[in-house]
């Protein structure tokens, strides 16, 4: 599959026991709906294991890069709507393929969200892969030296 953002192809990382579809040139992931909790519960160990992110602060808002993709499944244009009801992250869903795409540098702040509504901090999760590692690295820390 292609990213409707950039159409390159999709190279596919594991991400605890999920499998997420990555563009390497635009970072951005498509995610089944399904999986978006254990996804973002994963991220998000990551961000405090690092020592980021702080619980108390909503998170800044991130420039949305526009809607009207096409689904990569089902080819149908995807919805644009704010993860949780909020502004600050807005992501593209098909309603039919129940297909996520989230642009690069969205998914730690919806980590970020997420661990702020359920308040259960589970730093010791799954997160031994050094690729997740260096994702949460580019997409909250910032980039590695
Ligand atoms: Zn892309
Ligand atoms: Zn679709």
């Amino acid at each position: 599959m292609e990213c409707p953002r950039c159409h390159k192809m999709f190279q596919s990382h594991s991400i605890g026991e999920h499998t997420v579809d990555v563009c390497e040139s635009c970072d951005g992931m498509l995610v089944q709906q399904k999986h978006l909790i254990r996804l973002l519960e994963t991220i998000y160990a990551g961000i405090a294991a690092a020592g980021e992110g702080c619980i108390e602060e909503q998170p800044a808002k991130v420039p949305d890069q526009g809607g009207g993709l096409s689904c990569p499944l089902c080819g149908e244009t995807m919805g644009n709507s704010g993860y949780q009801g909020t502004h600050v992250v807005f992501i593209d869903r098909c309603s039919s393929c129940w297909l996520l795409f989230i642009d690069g540098g969205e998914v730690g702040p919806m980590a970020m969200l997420h661990a702020r509504t359920t308040h259960h901090v589970e730093s010791n999760r799954a997160f031994q892969s050094e690729w997740v590692a260096g994702f949460v690295r580019r997409h909250w820390v910032g980039p590695s030296v």
